[in-house]
């Protein structure tokens, strides 16, 4: 199967009792036994619910995984995913991480005694490095979020391979219609759905996708004793949003590479971060672990004020400033004072995250609106 025809028809049955075509809403707590130790495979909904079933189903053949396990949020994924390790293990992570798995890892896990080592893993050998004898868990995002860095997921699989070491892939940025981390090594691939997969920016929920059955069932294991699970309607609403996936990214990826040329061009303009520029210093890397660029870019003004960004950032009309990403609907946000903020400020400009940094979420709608919205937004600085 395509993927064109995966993102439909993977998993996804007409429902066996009345034929409804689209998967049902299964709303609610538990289950009918037919008799005592008899059951039709559902006994309690935190355990398991068919809506969600169906959806595991579906993203784990998008990311060519065997097995996937929802949860109520992208970091709630995250959480159960490092609920795998003990305390005394350690992580190494990339150093410009999504805001919020950053916290996750330095604010909590940290706590319980799990140790994050957090390195620039442009170049794979400062992740080489800091793999030791406790290393448990290697946890790579890209292209990174907000500068929009790749790592070669190739070889960071590479230094894993044979070692009691798990690889895990956050590929919320590429979605799995751009890249598919199993395929490349990966063990875990986590999706924040919240973004591209639901692509309506109207659900939280995260997803983590295993690629062995064996880290399947240590998942769904976390999930049920942990409890973070996602309700079916949210279930319903992600699975309706990927039946689109296709579509929408491509539209995305198009105005997004239309964008960052025009961004690339204009006067006020000093860095475009954009996978897809030649300029672009993991351009090639991109080429080869991507099917296209994606919907994000990050910029830098010329004259690096934080105050002409604000300005340049208020006065868009079709770019609706807020937090978040991968919707239909465009949005611009200012990462050190949102996303971002919860990074210390070394950190953060050591990841090249200025304080006049802007990023777009670019949506689906003309180009000719969105091009000639930020044109007029930096006539006014
Ligand atoms: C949003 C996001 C997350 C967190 O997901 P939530 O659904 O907001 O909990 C994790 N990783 C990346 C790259 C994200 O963009």
């Amino acid at each position: 199967m395509k993927f064109g025809t995966k993102v439909i028809h993977a998993g996804v049955h007409p429902d066996p009792l009345t034929g409804a075509v689209m998967t049902p809403i299964y709303q609610t707590s538990t289950y009918a036994q037919d008799a005592v130790g008899k059951h039709k495979g559902y006994e309690y909904a935190r355990t398991k619910n068919p809506t969600r079933s169906v959806l595991e189903s579906n993203v784990a053949a998008l990311e060519n995984g065997v097995d996937a396990a929802a949860f109520s949020s992208g970091l709630a994924a995250m959480d159960a995913i490092v609920k795998l390790l003990r305390s005394g293990d350690e992580i190494i992570a990339s150093n410009d991480l999504y805001g919020g798995s950053y916290r996750l890892l330095d604010k909590i896990f940290k706590n319980f005694g799990i140790v994050s080592h957090f390195v620039d893993m442009r170049d794979p050998r400062n992740v080489e490095d800091k793999i030791n004898e406790k290393t448990r868990l290697i946890w790579v995002e890209t292209p990174t979020n907000p500068v929009l860095s790749i790592v070669d997921i190739e070889a960071v699989a590479s230094l894993s391979k044979g070692k009691e070491i798990i690889l895990v892939v956050d590929n919320t940025f590429a979605s799995p219609y751009l890249q598919n981390p199993i395929d490349l090594g990966a063990d875990l691939v986590l999706h924040s759905a919240t973004k591209y997969l639901g692509g309506h920016s109207d659900v939280v929920l995260g997803i983590v996708i295993a690629s062995t059955k064996e880290l399947g069932e240590k998942i769904h294991f976390i999930q049920n004793s942990s409890g973070a699970v996602p309700g079916p309607m949210d279930s319903f609403l992600v699975l309706r949003g990927i039946k689109t996936l296709h579509l929408r990214m491509e539209r995305a990826c198009a105005n997004a590479m239309h964008l960052a040329r025009f961004l690339e061009n204009h006067p006020k303009i000093a860095k475009v971060n954009y996978p897809g520029l030649e300029s672009h210093p993991g351009h090639e890397l991109a080429k080869k672990q991507m099917r296209a660029f994606g919907g994000m870019i990050s910029f830098d003004l010329k004259d690096n004020s934080i105050e002409n960004a604000k300005k340049v950032m208020e006065s868009l009309d079709y770019f609706t400033l807020a937090e978040s990403l991968g919707g239909v609907e465009s949005l611009v946000s200012h990462p050190s004072s949102m996303t971002h903020a919860s990074i210390p400020k070394e950190e953060r400009l050591r990841s090249g995250l200025t304080d006049s940094l802007i990023r777009l979420s670019v949506g689906v709608e003309d180009i000719e609106d969105l091009q000639k919205d930020i044109s007029d937004s930096l006539e006014k600085i």
